[in-house]
């Protein structure tokens, strides 16, 4: 984790595709037992010697993808309290920044709230810092939401750590945009919740879908918010966004054999038993609640 934390710091400073490079390099020698090379302007410090450890001997990493407002949060977070390992959303670091006063506020809000995509360098930054703050708690494993997001930035990760699994979850478009809509968060507590109530017919070869709204409670009516880039237009451009940007890192998932594709089939009720079940995890969510 250390290592990994380290290393995207220096691909955040060192200029991204360089430092991948280097990465690369390193992670190469270090895979083939070789002594580590400095590699065209980059050395590395003996105690930054990183080896992929087996994944029997460590936390799972994974990441999920999928479309704004398909509910990656959602499932990442609950897969997390199950397995006990930090679910890290780049866009909840992203959000952590713009509420903060700190110099980069003013200038992430402005992509943010167009639905664009912030520079590798910001989010590498927020990703190291937030890989160091878990470090230092004793946090191994990781599932990923939101990040990578591009080609470019999973080459990166690629470099230096390995992803065990990349779940991919989908949703038509259409219940994508209705869903984003409805999304809403307390401003007291931070919970997250949804006003809309999907119900739409199956038509064209699009299943139909019914998803029921989930509600606050009385307490946390009062005090919804609803993300700045939660409009209409900005999540279109998201969609967008979603489509030429990071619908080409499944491709390169799937090619390393690494994409788990997961259709929704509705809500929470429906899709949570299934996930477990494609992820062979319906055992462990017994023994949760038995032992909870
Ligand atoms: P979504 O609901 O679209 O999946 P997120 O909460 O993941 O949104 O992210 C919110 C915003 O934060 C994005 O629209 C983008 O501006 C920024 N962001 C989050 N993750 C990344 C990333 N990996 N690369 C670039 N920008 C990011």
């Amino acid at each position: 984790m250390a290592a990994v934390q380290r290393l995207l710091r220096a691909a955040a400073s060192g200029g991204s595709a360089m430092a991948a490079a280097a990465a690369r390099r390193r992670m190469t020698s270090l895979a083939t037992e070789q002594a580590p090379s400095a590699a065209a302007g980059f050395s590395f410090a003996a105690e930054e010697r990183v080896r992929r450890r087996p994944m029997a001997e460590r936390n799972v990493q994974w990441v999920f993808l999928g479309c704004p407002g398909v509910g990656k949060g959602t499932y990442a977070s609950r897969l997390s309290r199950l397995l006990g390992v930090p679910h890290i959303a780049t866009g909840d670091l992203v959000r952590d920044e713009l509420a903060s006063t700190g110099p980069l506020a003013a200038q992430l809000a402005e992509i943010v709230n167009q639905g664009k995509l912030v520079s590798d360098e910001i989010i590498f930054n927020l990703l190291s810092k937030r890989l160091k703050k878990g470090e230092d708690q004793g946090e191994s494993g990781f599932i990923l939401d939101g990040f990578p997001r591009t080609v470019k930035q999973a080459e990166i990760l690629d470099g230096v750590t390995d992803i065990d699994m990349v779940v991919n979850l989908k949703l038509r478009e259409d219940v994508l945009v209705e869903k984003c809509l409805g999304r809403r968060i307390c401003g007291q507590c931070g919970k997250n919740f949804n006003l809309a109530c999907i119900d739409v017919k199956g038509e064209n070869g699009l299943p139909a879908i019914y998803m029921e709204p989930l509600l606050p409670p009385n307490n946390c009516m009062s005090k919804l918010i609803t993300r700045a880039d939660d409009t209409e237009e900005v999540v279109r451009n998201r969609l967008r966004i979603y489509n030429d940007m990071s619908q080409p890192v499944e491709g390169f998932y799937r090619e390393q054999g690494k994409l788990l594709e997961f259709d929704l089939p509705g809500g929470i009720p429906e899709s949570w038993p299934k996930l477990l079940q494609v992820l062979n995890l319906e055992d462990q969510e017994e023994l949760k609640l038995a032992a909870a």
